[in-house]
């Protein structure tokens, strides 16, 4: 096969659409080299190197060396340079790329073929010395750090030392011949530390940051960062191999990153930073602080930095021409590499950028209004996912502010919790329910966990593009970054916000609209949604199928779904109601009674609160459809659990709290999720069945009434497994039907259906169908007894099987498609075969997971029902799978 492919001087052996090849950096940079854009001469090792890597035994295929030979040969040719080559030595970065950008893949490595010989010859062609030591101190730094594996902290102590002992505060001011000594002390450093010394050989060099490229796809950050986002481990790496420009070549040159539009609102503005004498990742490692691109940024920004745009205005214009040509060609915001050597502009990256899903709908939106986009191509712009960053709430603005300081708005939302400083202490927190903010200097990959624990993030050093600031829009979470003020003492957990003290464990409030950090907890706003929001799930609607519903029980969060779109409410369970304030009492009545006399007793007073409830639910829906699902759960979760509650109840009943007692302690079950608990309560129970469906009829006929609307409720009877449980449930409801009928002379229209949860409804849909109007997947449940796990102690191993790749994903946050989704199409071909209008939905966490949405829009449901506040996801995720 062939395993390499070059690029650069106006053409290119790959292109964008071979990203899966080349990875997503190989293959743009071939495709900018193709359009004619200046773009280092390189070469792509393919992907597919990295699999045959891992097949083999980590060793290459035979071929390989030969095909590098000679791609850095054509590198050499298309520069004049030779590698290792004592006149004009070539130079290369050593980049990894795979198909999505990855951390916890290896960093990239500049300045590749410098040593003790090259660095000279460098010296006296550039006729800087100072340039040349610097550069290969870099490379020394860099490559030992990510391929021999010394800690980059242990050199950077090498130089502060030097700098504190000079009274320098900046790398720039250091001089040639001190880098030579710090060159020296680098060196010895490896050496000592590695009993070899540093690399001198450039093909050993190359060789070896091959190696680690991919030898970093194996490694548990990316393995786990992996299993995070369902990226399969067999896509593998590709590396990209490509001549060195530098930005680190005086005054004149310079190096930054940009988007061609604001990642953050999304406005049609350039937006970016660099910095002049720079290299590589120097803007967002945040050693110094970078300067906005354009003049309006600076501007904006209040900066006296100058901006590039009047720093450097030709190669600025040259740049801005790119920017738009790109996003032209990719029709999407692209986020940008740079380089200027010398006045001349390198471009040494594109890619899609990342944005907050405000950015990412305003985008979509303008583009089609600027005629780059169709409506359709627009609703895949934006991943279902990211709505959810939209529905976080912001500062009240009336709420008084104790601003203790401010650093840059990285990523909207605010958040308030406690001080930690560590991923590890956030992610404890999480565990126990607390609610806390990650402070950090700075983050790394390492810190992603903690990320994700935390409400919001907040760093002292860095800019809008650095990791944390990345990382924290990606996940849709508040980070305020760059706090310079911030003065963060790990050892004794303090901080010193620009005087005061703050230690850890204190509350604190991150405001990433505008980068303030502020003492205690401040009130909070539910967020508006924009007019892009609306159009753009306008433009979704048009295209769905699927209808979108809501599980919802009380007022508000009945009224929070239709507000975002719910099309009626898919699951109502009513036990929810039953667990509010004085009901309790009157529930346990119901249950710790020993008659039937008692137990109606009981629900005679539960029938008139039951009914508000239904009657309000309805009034809310105004006519959408509402599916109730009659009472669920084992009833020991309603049992007495303290002597207090115990005697409360006895006495309501006028019982002997120790009668009561061993009575309750007979509901107790071992297993009860699998116990006396759904349709099988119904039929030990009629009454409870009667109780439920009269109060539904009658808040039916009351809410009609009322809002002018038919009301037609659909009843669920759950975990049905035979036909004959909901047959016997069946008759109480119709019965009832008749009753109310009768009583109000009102019409009637109903429907009942059951859940299919138990592998065994699935199985005998053709004849539960007989007596079911609908179904409703019940998928949480499904997926418990399909699997014989139980959710609540799951996790105690779902961890483990998904680090051993028995599992992919949680099943129970996304649906199993091959095995619980194969009962999932049996029952609805089985129940189609019966009754062929049967109306299908689902409910459960997973009717609001994009991509177990996707597979009910395959296997035809007719809904999905989610939880309100994901039902904005649930109707984009509906649009895209429709089309
Ligand atoms: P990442 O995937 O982490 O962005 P990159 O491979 O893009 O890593 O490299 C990081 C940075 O290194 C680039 O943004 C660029 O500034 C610098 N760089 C990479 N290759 C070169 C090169 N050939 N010449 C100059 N700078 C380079
Ligand atoms: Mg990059
Ligand atoms: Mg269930």
């Amino acid at each position: 096969g062939k395993w390499v492919y070059s690029f650069g001087n106006g053409s290119a052996e790959g292109a964008a659409q071979m990203r899966n090849l080349l990875g997503g950096k190989g293959a743009n940079l071939a495709e900018m080299s193709s359009l004619g854009l200046p773009v280092p001469p390189g070469f792509t090792i393919t992907t597919e190197v990295c699999t045959w890597f891992y097949d083999h035994d980590n060793s290459y295929p035979e071929t390989l060396a030969a095909e590098v030979v000679e791609a850095l040969d054509r590198i050499g040719a298309a520069t004049g340079r030779t590698f290792g080559g004592l006149e004009r030595p070539l130079l290369v970065s050593v980049r990894s790329g795979a198909r999505v950008s990855m951390p916890g893949m290896m960093d990239t490595v500049l300045n590749l073929g410098l040593n003790d010989r090259t660095v000279e010859a460098l010296a006296l062609e550039a006729g800087d010395r100072r340039f040349a030591y610097d550069s290969y101190r870099r490379f020394i730094q860099m490559y030992s750090d990510v391929v021999l594996g010394v800690d980059h902290h242990e050199f950077e102590e090498i130089l502060e030392d030097y700098k504190e002992c000079n009274e320098l505060t900046l790398d720039t001011e250091i001089d040639a011949d001190a880098w030579l000594g710090l060159i020296e002390k680098f060196k010895a450093l490896v050496e000592e530390e590695l009993e070899r010394p540093f690399p001198q050989d450039p093909q050993e060099q190359l060789w070896g940051a091959l190696g680690a490229v991919f030898g970093s796809w194996m490694t548990p950050r990316a393995v786990t960062y992996r299993r995070l986002h369902d990226i399969p481990g067999t896509w593998g790496t590709a590396v990209n191999v490509q001549a060195m420009v530098f930005g680190n070549m005086g005054q004149n040159s310079a190096t930054g990153v940009a988007f061609t539009r604001n990642p953050s609102t999304g406005e049609n503005a350039l937006y970016g930073e660099f910095l002049v004498n720079a290299q590589g990742e120097d803007v967002v490692a945040g050693i110094r602080t970078p300067q906005d691109i354009t003049e309006k940024a600076r501007l904006e920004a209040g900066s006296t930095s100058p901006s590039l745009e009047a720093l450097m205005p030709e190669a600025f214009a040259e740049f801005k021409s790119y920017c738009a040509r790109l996003e032209a060609h990719y029709t999407d915001m692209q986020d940008l590499e740079f380089t200027i050597e010398d006045g001349k502009l390198w471009m040494l990256q594109t890619r899609a950028g990342k944005r907050t899903a405000k950015a990412a709908l305003r985008i979509a939106v303008d583009m089609v209004s600027e005629g780059l986009l169709g409506e359709e191509e627009a609703i895949g712009r934006v991943e279902p996912g990211a709505l959810d960053q939209l529905l976080h709430p912001t500062i009240d603005p009336k709420a008084e502010r104790d601003v203790l300081t401010t650093g840059l708005p990285a990523s909207p939302g605010a958040a308030s919790g406690a001080i930690v400083f560590t991923s590890a202490a956030a992610e404890e927190a999480k565990a126990e329910g607390r609610k806390v903010i990650l402070v950090r200097v700075e983050t790394s990959p390492e810190d992603i966990h903690g990320m994700h624990a935390a409400e919001g993030i907040l760093t002292c050093r860095g800019g809008m593009t650095s990791h944390a600031a990345v990382v924290a829009r990606g996940m849709g979470k508040p980070c305020v970054a760059g706090a310079g003020m911030l003065r963060i003492d790990y050892r004794n957990g303090v901080i010193n916000a620009a005087g005061r003290q703050l230690k850890e464990g204190d509350i604190i409030t991150i405001d990433g609209a505008n980068g303030q950090v502020l003492s205690g907890e401040v009130t909070m706003l539910q967020p508006k949604l924009s007019g892009d929001f609306g159009t753009l799930m306008g433009w979704a609607d048009k295209v769905r199928r699927m209808k979108v519903r809501a599980n919802a029980e009380t007022p508000q969060d009945a009224k929070v779904a239709r507000d975002f779109g719910a099309e009626g409410i898919g699951l109502c369970r009513t036990e929810h109601m039953f667990f509010e304030g004085e009901r309790t009492v009157v529930v346990r009545e119901m249950i710790l009674a020993e008659t039937e006399e008692g137990r109606r007793a009981a629900l005679a007073k539960l029938l008139p609160m039951q009914r508000q409830d239904f009657v309000e639910l309805f009034k809310i829906m105004h006519g959408l459809p509402v599916t109730i699902r009659l009472l669920d759960p084992p009833l020991h979760e309603f049992l007495p659990k303290t002597d207090h509650e115990l005697a409360e109840v006895a006495a309501a009943m006028g019982a002997d709290p120790e009668l009561l007692r061993d009575r309750a302690l007979a509901l107790e079950e071992f297993n009860p999720m699998l116990g006396h608990r759904g349709c099988r309560l119904l039929v030990s129970y009629p009454e409870i069945a009667e109780m439920q469906a009269r109060a539904i009829f009658e808040a039916a006929v009351e809410a009609a009434k009322v809002t002018g609307a038919p009301v037609v409720p659909e009843i669920m009877v759950p975990l049905v497994g035979l036909k004959k449980e909901l047959d016997l449930v069946r008759q109480s409801i119709e019965a009832m039907a008749v009753a109310v009928r009768k009583e109000t002379g009102a019409e009637l229209t109903y429907q009942i259906g059951t859940m299919v949860e138990l592998p065994r409804a699935a199985l005998k849909a053709a004849e539960i169908a007989q007596s079911a109007e609908f179904f409703s997947f019940g998928t949480n449940d499904l997926t418990q007894t399909t699997f014989g796990i139980s959710r609540d102690d799951a996790a105690s191993f779902l961890g483990t099987y998904q680090k051993k790749g028995i599992l992919e994903q949680d099943p129970f946050v996304s649906l199993d498609q091959e095995g619980v989704g194969e009962l999932i199409r049996i029952g609805v071909e089985r129940g189609r075969s019966t009754r062929p209008d049967i109306k299908l939905g689902i409910c459960g966490e997973h009717g609001g997971d994009p991509a177990s949405i996707g597979f009910c829009e395959e296997v035809g449901l007719d809904y999905v029902s989610c939880s309100p506040f994901r039902v904005p996801i649930a109707r984009l995720a509906a649009a895209q799978s429709a089309l």
